[in-house]
C-alpha cells in the first residue's frame, strides 16, 4: 500500500544529505573527544566546529550551545537545571508555565512541585492557547523561579508571542525558556532577538536524526546539571558527544534555514488549502489553535461527536498517518486536555484531527486526502451513533 504520512510534528524522515554527512563520524572521525590523542582531538574539532556554526545560526556564542539527548532532555534540563538553581542562589520556589506545554516540561514541572516542593502556576491562554506577556508580567514576584512557554505548540500550532514575553522577564530579571521543538523547522530562530534564556531544538523535528538535541543557555544564568558525571557540555550535561549526530543535527538545520523560504511558502499554501477545505466540506468541525498565528505545516481540529483514536485508526486503514496531537495512544479514548482547557466540551475534545505537513508532501496527496476525510469522519459518527 501508498502510505502517505501527514505526522510531520510526531518526527520526520532524516535527510539523506543529513546521513551522509553524518558517515564518516561512526567509523574514521570516532575517537572520543574528551581523548588526548590526535585522533581524539579530530573528534573534538568536529564537535566544536558544529558547535559554532550552531551558534552562528541562533545568533549565541558557542559556549551558550549545549548538546544534549533530545528535545525532551533539553526541555528537562533547562527547567529543572534552573528551577534548582533559582532556589539554592535565591530562595525562589514558583515556576510559571503555560497550560499548553509540552509533556518534557508539563511533567517535568509536576515533578518539581511534587517531589521537590516548588509552586507550579499555570498561565492564562486565549481560546487558541496564546499566553498574553501581560499576564506574565502581572503573575512574575520575586519568588518566580523560571518561567517556560512553548514557542509554537505541537498540538495546535499556535504561535506564542516569545519576544514580547522575553522582554518582560528580562525587566523583571527572570530566567526564561522557550520550548522551540516545532518552530525550529519552521523559522529561522534567533535567541537575541527572542530574549530568551534558554532555548530547546531536537533534530528529528527538522529531518535530523532522533536522539540529539541541544539546549541554548545564555551566559550567567544560573543553571545545574540533571546528568551528572564527565565534565562534557562545560559541566552542564555529562557523557561522551555523539558526535555523527552532532554533525547531522547541525547540517539539518543548516539545510532547513537555507531552505526556509521556499518550504515556508510552500506548507502554508497547502496548509491553508486544508484548513479552508475541512472546514467547508464536514459539518460540525472546528479548528483548533490560533487562525493565524501557528506552523506554517500545522493543520489541527476537532470533529463534534467523533473518537479520535477511531478515527486515526480508519484513516490509517486507508493509507494515511496522522495524528490525535495529544500522546494519547492506547487504552480508553480520553479528550485532549489541551483542548478542555481552551475550553471545548469533551463531545469536541474527544474527536481531535492533526495534520501535519512536510517538506515532500504534494498537493496531489493532500487532494486525496481531502477527497476521503469526509466520508471517514462520517462513518466514524454512523459507528458512534449505533453505539449509542
Ligand atoms: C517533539 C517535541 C518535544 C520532544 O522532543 P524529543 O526530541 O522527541 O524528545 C518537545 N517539545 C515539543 C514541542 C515537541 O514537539
Amino acid at each position: 500500500m501508498n502510505r502517505i504520512y501527514l505526522d510531520h510534528a510526531a518526527t520526520t524522515p532524516t535527510d539523506p544529505r543529513v546521513i551522509e554527512v553524518m558517515l564518516p563520524y561512526f567509523n574514521q572521525t570516532f575517537a572520543n573527544p574528551s581523548s588526548i590523542h590526535n585522533l581524539g582531538q579530530q573528534a573534538e574539532k568536529a564537535v566544536e566546529t558544529a558547535r559554532a556554526s550552531l551558534a552562528a545560526m541562533i545568533s549565541c556564542k558557542p559556549d551558550e550551545i549545549l548538546f544534549t539527548s533530545c528535545g525532551s532532555e533539553s526541555d528537562n534540563l533547562a527547567l529543572r537545571g534552573s528551577a534548582l538553581a533559582a532556589r539554592e542562589h535565591q530562595g525562589a520556589n514558583q515556576i510559571l508555565i503555560s497550560p499548553v506545554e509540552h509533556d518534557a516540561i508539563h511533567n517535568t514541572a509536576t515533578q518539581l512541585q511534587d517531589l521537590f516542593g516548588f509552586d507550579v502556576k499555570f498561565l492564562p491562554t486565549d481560546e487558541f492557547g496564546r499566553v498574553n506577556p501581560k499576564d506574565v508580567s502581572s503573575r512574575i514576584n520575586e519568588n518566580t523561579a523560571v518561567i517556560s512557554i512553548i514557542h509554537a505548540s505541537n498540538e495546535i500550532g499556535t504561535i506564542n508571542p516569545i519576544t514580547e514575553i522575553g522582554s518582560m522577564c528580562q525587566e523583571r530579571e527572570v530566567s526564561f525558556h522557550s520550548d522551540a521543538v516545532q518552530s525550529a523547522a519552521h523559522y529561522p530562530l534567533d535567541v537575541q532577538s527572542l530574549n530568551v534564556d534558554m532555548l530547546s531544538i531536537g533534530a528529528h523535528k527538522f529531518y535530523g536524526p532522533k536522539g540529539i538535541g541541544a539546549l541554548y543557555v545564555r551566559r550567567g544564568s544560573k543553571i545545574f546539571p540533571s546528568q551528572t558525571g564527565g565534565s562534557q557540555e562545560f559541566g552542564l550535561r555529562a557523557g561522551t558527544e555523539n558526535v555523527p549526530y552532532i554533525i547531522g543535527m547541525v547540517e539539518a538545520l543548516r539545510l532547513t534555514r537555507n531552505e526556509h523560504k521556499e518550504r515556508y511558502d510552500r506548507l502554508n499554501n497547502l496548509r491553508n488549502h486544508i484548513i479552508d477545505r475541512i472546514l467547508e466540506s464536514i459539518p460540525d468541525t472546528l479548528l483548533t489553535g490560533h487562525p493565524r498565528e501557528r506552523l506554517p505545516n500545522h493543520a489541527s481540529f476537532a470533529f463534534k461527536d467523533v473518537d479520535a483514536n477511531t478515527l486515526i485508526m480508519f484513516l490509517d486503514m486507508e493509507g494515511y498517518a496522522c495524528s490525535s496531537g495529544s500522546a494519547c495512544k492506547t487504552g480508553k479514548p480520553e479528550p485532549s486536555a489541551t483542548l478542555i482547557q481552551l475550553g471545548l466540551p469533551s463531545n469536541w475534545a474527544m474527536g481531535s484531527l492533526r495534520v501535519t505537513l512536510g517538506k515532500d508532501t504534494t498537493p496531489e496527496e493532500i487532494d486525496s486526502f481531502l477527497s476521503l476525510l469526509p466520508k471517514v469522519v462520517d462513518k466514524v459518527r454512523n459507528l458512534e451513533k449505533m453505539a449509542i
